[in-house]
């Protein structure tokens, strides 16, 4: 016997009451994003390798170790998506967008792919809803961002959300503060665990998502970004934290905050639900505002959010589902009936009713059974002795023209 084929690991179909959750969350999220004023975006599933490269940043490691590339044309390299604000960005940039109102406000939901270490609440195929508002610094826009998400988790029905946020501030301070970090960590390379060692050059920021004890402790009294701002950063990280306020929007700052790309500046935010285990964080992100340049563009400020979707849900837990009521359930009494039973079913249909046909192959007992068991409203029986049609809410039973059968369910659904 040949050996039976699996998806690939990391990945899952979905099915059932999954997929019935998934819809509610798309339908959430399109409500709530689409009455703030962002509009749909889809891009490629695929894009030149060059976009995350130079988008995400070649030390991160989405880009280092988890990217799924491939050659096409010759020598042209193309990754599955990572992540989706660099591709809105590249649209952005190709269709010309900054002749548009600014911001534009997109959002999306698509699934990204990362070879990561499969476990529960990561996979190597999985979905996120995202927005982004691009061409305004406003800090506005930034807590607008935020408290979408907030907005999304609480209509998703997510457990025991944290918001966390803090600031990356500008370019240049960063640069200051990176040496000034460098060199702290230098300082104490006895105690850092040999992965942050090796990564004092490249990305020293990431100590601080160390888990090794050693290199804790040391992080715990490391120079802090958040107080070595600029003042115009400083000033647009304490409007954000505001309008957060003002909107009534509970957050902690967190002067440790990094993020696993490296596109941010100035605002940086991640929401974590204490209802999931090891992989807490159900959505975040920041402001881009140096993104547009590294891909080639003009200088665009922009701020976005993506949320796991896959998280967002098991942080809810089982929310209750009802199944789509059904009007007619059309049985009949062998073949000779069959095709006048499959017009009825498909009139029904046409005329906006829920109806389903028996395709089982059942017995006529077995089929009202099933009828029983769908819950139907309404039953048609088509036999040798003419059309019966029973309400199943009554239990009334009565014989009827078989062309009547749709003027008589009418007038009650
Ligand atoms: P990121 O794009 O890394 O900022 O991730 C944003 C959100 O996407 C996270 O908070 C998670 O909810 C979700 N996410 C990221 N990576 C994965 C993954 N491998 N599997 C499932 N969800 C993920």
């Amino acid at each position: 016997m040949s050996r039976t084929i699996q998806a690939p690991r990391g990945t899952f179909d979905v099915l059932g009451e999954q997929a019935l959750a998934r819809e509610r969350l798309e339908a959430d999220a399109r409500r709530i994003l689409e009455r703030a004023g962002y509009s749909r975006i889809e891009t490629p599933t695929f894009e030149a390798t060059e976009l995350f490269a130079r988008g995400v940043g070649e030390s991160t490691d989405v880009v280092q170790k988890e990217m799924y590339t491939f050659a096409d044309d010759g020598d042209q390299s193309y990754t599955l998506r990572p992540e989706g604000t660099a591709p809105v960005c590249r649209a952005y940039l190709e269709h010309g967008m900054h002749k548009l109102p600014q911001p534009v406000k997109l959002w999306y939901l698509s699934s990204f792919f990362r070879r990561e270490r499969p476990q529960a609440g990561r996979y190597r195929q999985f979905w996120q809803v995202g927005a982004e508002a691009i061409g305004s610094d406003d800090p506005a826009v930034d807590a607008e961002i935020v408290l979408l998400v907030a907005e999304l988790l609480e209509a998703v029905g997510t457990k025991g959300v944290r918001l966390r946020i803090g600031s990356l501030g500008s370019p240049e301070a960063r640069v200051a503060y990176r040496e000034q970090l460098q060199g702290y960590l230098r300082a104490h390379e006895a105690e850092l665990s040999a992965e942050v060692v090796s990564r004092i050059d490249l990305n020293p920021l990431r100590a601080f998502d160390a888990d090794h004890p050693g290199t804790r402790r040391v992080m715990e009294r490391a120079p802090r970004l958040l107080d070595a701002l600029a003042p115009e950063d400083a000033e647009h990280f304490a409007e954000v934290l505001a309008f957060l306020d003002a909107a009534g929007l509970a957050h902690e700052v967190d002067t440790t905050l990094v993020r696993g790309l490296d596109y941010y500046t100035r605002t940086v935010f991640e929401f974590t639900s204490d209802a999931l285990g090891a992989q807490s964080g159900v959505g975040g992100g920041g402001r881009y505002d140096g993104l547009m340049e590294q891909i080639g563009g003009p200088h665009t400020p922009g701020m976005g959010f993506a949320a796991g979707v896959e998280r967002m849900l098991m942080a809810a837990g089982a929310q209750p589902t009802a199944p789509v009521p059904l009007d007619l359930y059309v049985a009949y009494a062998g073949a000779s009936h069959r095709a006048a039973a499959f017009r009825l079913a498909a009139d029904a249909r046409r005329a906006g009713h829920a109806a389903r046909l028996e395709l089982g192959g059942r017995s006529l007992k077995g089929q009202l059974k099933q009828a029983d068991r769908s819950g139907a409203r309404y039953v048609a029986i088509l036999g040798d002795e003419g059309t019966s049609l029973k309400d199943m809410e009554t239990g009334e039973q009565r014989t009827v023209e078989p062309d009547t059968v749709m003027h008589h369910i009418r007038g009650d659904l």
